[in-house]
């Protein structure tokens, strides 16, 4: 069986192994971080959708024994006035609600649940360049080392190496936000868990969510110019809690308060997207996830985009001929949605369109999107249900892999 390379063991890297050895497929993820703990302080919500990919890939036990569920959303304006109160997704389905997690942490449980399963993971592994060849592909390591393999799948975030080669000159593009986050443990608020308030502020978003142990989860989103990755120190993180509370309370919601008790340092980032028609694929290589199609956070659907596409290239692999015709599979199926949502991220984060009032994201039940249940369903042919034509044959018959 020939070998598919995964570069990048983040959510859509190390979701995607899991799909493609569920497939049957020989898969090695190549991650640059020397251990699976990286960006250990930001948290991430994970919508129905996304659990439902999990659930595809029978990796729904490794997500649900950590973070915490979300019911319903609630909306406040900047008064503090409860405006809406909804459920949000499939709440009323154990293994599709909404689940809050720290990043690092669902990085660990889906990275654990691929060596269980006897995937490898080589770690401390950093791509710097790849040859297509017309047999094979092959990855060149910054320590030197060469892998080789049918296909190079790459999973390697916003940041991506291959991208430069695939579509050179496409880089990330700010969405006119920077985004804040962090933790409090014993905020005066009080709400029970099991929900997520977003607050309408007049001078950003702000959302909160309250852990079974009363940790309260928050981000901000402040309209901006992007700023360095790198800040002086004089942005450090007790400046940044100054300017965040003074923008904060100019509304009389729980936000400012929330923010002023932060427990620990406050994380900040640029809200950026990748241009819609970015090229994906080159030869024997593809690029999925963030590295892909990365979306401003202001839906919540971008770590719920990359489970998806796991689920959808390793099916496309499996159901079609040849890699050529899977890649083309993969993209009819997955470029109009991924793209709808930074088109629609986008324009939440710029102010040109108000978000929705239940939910953040696109889930399928919510919006009877049929389509996406059906091609996301392990058992039935990709082929068949994205009408690109298909045998009837069942899971089993298709089995054999073929890139
Ligand atoms: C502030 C913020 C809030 C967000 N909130 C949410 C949310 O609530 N819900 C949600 O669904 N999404 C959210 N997202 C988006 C979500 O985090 C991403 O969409 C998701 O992490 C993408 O996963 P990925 O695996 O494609 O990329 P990443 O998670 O970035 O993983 C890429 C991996 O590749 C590795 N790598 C990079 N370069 C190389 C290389 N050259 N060689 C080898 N390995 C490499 C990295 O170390 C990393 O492990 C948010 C994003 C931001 C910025």
């Amino acid at each position: 069986m020939e070998r598919i390379l995964v570069v990048g063991g983040g959510i859509a890297g190390t979701a995607t192994a899991l799909a493609l050895h569920k497939a049957g497929f020989d898969v090695v993820v190549h991650e640059a971080h020397p251990d699976t703990a990286e960006d250990i302080g930001a948290f991430l919500t994970l919508a129905s959708n996304g659990m439902r990919a999990l659930a595809q890939l029978g990796a729904s036990d490794a997500v649900t024994s950590i973070g915490f569920p979300l019911r319903s959303l609630r909306l406040l304006d900047d008064r503090g006035s409860e405006v809406a109160h909804a459920p949000m997704g499939e709440a009323d389905d154990a293994l599709l609600r909404y689940r809050c997690l720290r990043r690092g942490a669902l990085n660990a449980a889906l990275q654990a649940e691929a060596v269980r399963r006897g995937i490898g993971i080589v770690h401390g592994a950093r791509l710097v360049s790849f040859e297509n060849g017309p047999h094979q592909v092959s990855a060149r390591f910054a320590d030197g080392s060469v892998a080789t393999g049918a296909l190079l799948i790459g999973a390697d975030g916003v940041n991506s190496t291959l991208r430069r080669s695939i579509a050179p000159g496409v880089e990330p593009v700010s969405a006119g936000q920077r985004v804040f986050y962090g933790y409090t443990r014993g905020a005066s608020v009080a709400e029970e868990t099991g929900h997520i308030t977003m607050v309408r502020g007049s001078n950003a978003s702000f959302g909160y969510a309250v852990s079974p142990d009363r940790e309260t989860y928050w981000f901000a989103r402040v309209a901006t110019e992007a700023l360095p990755t790198e800040e002086p120190a004089a942005s450090g993180p007790s400046r940044r809690r100054e300017q965040l509370v003074a923008l904060l309370r100019a509304d009389a919601t729980p936000a400012a308060d929330i923010v002023a008790a932060a427990t620990d340092g406050i994380m900040a980032t640029n809200a950026t997207e990748i241009p819609p028609g970015t090229p994906w694929h080159s030869g024997r290589t593809l690029i999925i996830g963030d590295a892909a199609h990365a979306a401003s956070p202001a839906t919540g659907q971008g770590a719920s985009m990359a489970l998806e596409d796991a689920v959808i290239l390793a099916k496309s692999l499996r159901d079609a001929p040849d890699a050529e015709r899977a890649f083309a599979l993969y993209e009819a199926c997955r470029r109009p949605r991924v793209e709808h949502n930074i088109t629609v991220s986008g324009q939440i984060s710029r102010g040109t369109r108000t978000p929705p009032r239940t939910g953040s994201a696109p889930s399928p039940r919510r919006t009877g999107d049929d389509a996406l249940i059906a091609q996301l369903d392990w058992d039935s042919d990709l082929r068949a249900v994205s009408g690109e034509g298909g045998s009837g044959a069942t899971a089993a018959d298709r089995s054999a892999p073929r890139p």
